[in-house]
């Protein structure tokens, strides 16, 4: 099978039109009130700019496959990045490896340019979804009707934290989040602590709500190569459980504490079937990068994970720090650890947004 990808022309305005329609109807994606006559019109008359080169930055192609036209894309270069704007085949084209084709020659071209690859994909689609996912995409970030995927390639290979909102506790004033964090390194993709993930009668009293999985974009236990737990209070590690046989890095005095100590933590969360735990003693460089820092206080065995990111150091600190405060009058060994690193900004497991050290901005 041969993929080519050749510039569309004026002349190839219908045929494009048509996989569109194709392949969202295919997809049960038309909505009722449909009208086709009028989608056809307006669709051509802007696919007729794009391939005229009107629009600043996009190319439309035409897929063929051994030489015949199988699909569409649109790419459009902006801001530093390449969007894959489009990406649609005739249903008898679909599911034979023609999409990844296509994407690893953008991916190659786009690394060559030495730019990422983005795209928007609709939140109604997890199969679309899952199709970039598999081509290395990885979640950045979202607006009101898509996710926002992202694939670095050489030059931008640094890492991204994303927190995902995983349960909210009630506190004694309100609800209290509680988040878990994503790295997308190139090498790996790493979640720090995962959160909780089922009641228990232990901590009924503080009412846990936990997010629906479907509402955690990023965080699919199976695109997960490595976990790391700050700590292993109950609402760190409840998500262990989903992670067997991957590597958990948690500081041994940490692990000692939550097996022996009494009241430490729900004890069944931490040891559970195929929980592999990499004892770590002291600083550990887990991937060019990411470091593992020990930061003593909020329990004897906390640790901290230092991320150099493209918008300079982050830290997420799990609960080194609960209150944004506590940073601005550092306390405890661990966060005077934590200012000592001159980061850009701080994760904190129960905070909706990174703490900032104050100051004059730079420059
Ligand atoms: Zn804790």
């Amino acid at each position: 099978m041969d993929v080519t990808i050749r510039p569309a022309t004026e002349a190839d305005v219908a045929f494009l039109t048509d996989v569109v329609v194709e392949a969202t109807f295919h997809q049960g994606r038309l909505p009722d009130d449909f009208d086709e006559a009028d989608f056809r019109q307006g669709f051509g008359e802007w696919t007729a700019e794009q391939v005229r080169g009107e629009l600043d930055g996009s190319v439309t192609s035409v897929v063929q496959v051994d030489g015949v036209d199988a699909g569409r894309l649109r790419v459009v270069r902006r801001d530093g990045l390449v969007e894959i704007a489009g990406l649609q085949l005739l249903p008898e084209q679909q599911s034979r490896g023609v999409g990844r084709a296509v994407v690893s020659q953008v991916v190659a071209q786009a690394r060559a340019d030495g730019l990422p690859v983005e795209l928007g994909v609709e939140k109604d689609s997890p199969r679309a979804r899952a199709f970039w996912e598999r081509c290395g995409f990885r979640y950045v970030g979202e607006d009101e009707g898509e996710h926002r995927l992202r694939l670095a390639t050489a030059g931008t290979s640094a890492p991204t934290v994303t927190p995902v909102l995983v349960a909210e506790l009630l506190v004694e004033d309100g609800r209290m989040p509680v988040y878990v964090h994503v790295i997308d390194h190139p090498e790996a993709r790493v979640l720090v602590d995962t959160g909780l993930t089922q009641l228990h009668p232990l901590v009924a009293d503080m009412d846990p709500r936990l997010v629906p999985a479907s509402e955690q974009a990023g965080l699919d236990p199976a695109a997960i190569d490595v976990v790391v737990n700050t700590h292993l209070h109950f609402d760190h590690c409840g998500g262990n459980h989903l992670f067997a046989g991957k590597p958990i890095h948690v500081q041994r005095q940490e692990l000692d504490d939550a097996r022996t100590l009494d009241d430490h933590t729900i004890r069944e969360w931490v040891d559970v079937d195929g929980a592999h735990y990499v004892p770590v003693d002291g600083t550990l460089e887990l991937l060019p990068g990411i470091t593992l820092v020990p930061a003593p206080g909020h329990t004897r065995g906390s640790q901290v994970v230092v991320v150099e990111t493209e918008a300079g150091r982050v830290v997420i600190a799990g609960d080194t720090a609960v209150f944004h405060g506590e940073l601005d009058e550092p306390r405890t060994e661990g966060q005077r650890v934590v200012r000592a690193l001159e980061q850009a900004e701080v994760w904190l497991s129960h905070a909706h947004e990174p703490w900032r050290p104050r100051g004059d901005p730079p420059g």
